[in-house]
């Protein structure tokens, strides 16, 4: 060997050391120790990963081959390989809701409730009324009226809407050509506010778990809010002139439609207020999928 043709041979050894340390470096850096099988490696680019979504989900665009890169003696140095793709994080593992309950437990759960109703001191009222107010009609009924709280005859009786405002609730039933039996009624709140007075929002606070757990055993398939504070209680919004005839969802799952309580259409009887109920009614038996009789009573 002639010492041009030995300076040559260290000079291309040379160049190939170089080449595996780089790549050595290389390994260190990315925390991999497996040596890719050949210098020209298959893989995506930053480039190609971020113009593919896929990416996310750990799917492989298929991206061409890189040409190896030319060292300074003309050998081949070995290509960085791409990082680890992301995995996208398994999905979380919810236990599957409980089965819902047959009607005969939740009419016991119900029966369970109305005496904690009864021994409620949660909030000031208990110190004024003379009895909680539960519920009237049928708990397995497809569709329930909910009022604010109870009067003066209704803290008497014990029983929602038996008063004026009760009388005519119950003639709006008739006139939908449903039966006592057909409607559930109750209220948000289940004790009578001193005076009549509108309850206060603590008061309903206070009381909330009460309906809501009531109307969770009932389960209607509608409900009907008798004015702005039942509207105020299940959905949370204001201003029933407005929101009266809008459907609602209470809970994400059963139907409201918010109509005028008794008492404002007894204060305020005018045809056009009647109208407004008695087409709010119609919207709820079409809901239901029954025909509204062809003449209301009134
Ligand atoms: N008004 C209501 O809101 N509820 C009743 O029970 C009686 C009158």
């Amino acid at each position: 060997m002639t010492p041009e043709e030995l300076e040559s041979a260290r000079a291309e050894l040379r160049s190939i050391a170089a080449g595996l340390r780089g790549l050595l470096e290389w390994h260190g850096y990315a925390g991999t120790d497996a040596l890719p099988a050949s210098s020209s490696i298959a893989a995506g680019t930053d480039a190609a990963d971020a113009a593919a979504p896929a990416a996310a989900l750990d799917v492989k665009p298929p991206t061409p081959a890189l040409p190896a890169q030319r060292g300074e003696g003309g050998a081949s140095l070995p290509v960085a390989p791409s990082l680890p793709r992301p995995v996208a994080a398994p999905a979380p593992v919810f236990p599957p809701p409980p089965p819902p309950l047959a009607l005969e437990e939740r009419l016991k759960r119900l029966e369970v409730l109305r005496p904690r109703v009864a021994a409620c001191t949660a909030c000031v009222l208990h110190e004024t009324r003379t009895q909680t107010v539960f519920a009237r009609g049928n708990p397995a009924a497809e569709l329930c009226f909910v009022g604010e709280g109870p009067g003066e005859e209704e803290d008497a009786t014990g029983l929602p809407f038996v008063g004026r405002a009760g009388q005519l609730l119950d003639k709006m039933i008739a006139g939908m050509g449903l039966t006592s039996d057909e409607v559930y009624i109750c209220n948000v709140v289940k004790c009578r506010p001193p005076n009549n007075r509108n309850p206060l929002p603590a008061e309903m606070t206070s009381c909330a778990p009460f309906i809501t757990e009531q109307l969770e055993l009932a389960r209607p398939k509608v409900i009907v809010t008798l004015g702005n504070i039942p509207l105020k209680g299940l959905c949370g919004v204001e201003g029933i002139t407005k929101l009266r005839g809008t459907w609602r969802l209470y809970r994400g799952s059963i139907p409201v439609m918010p109509t005028y309580h008794p008492s404002y259409v007894l204060r305020t009887p005018t045809p056009q207020v009647k109208r407004e109920v008695w087409s709010d009614l119609r919207e709820v038996l079409k809901q239901l999928g029954r025909e509204p009789p062809a003449r209301r009573s009134e």
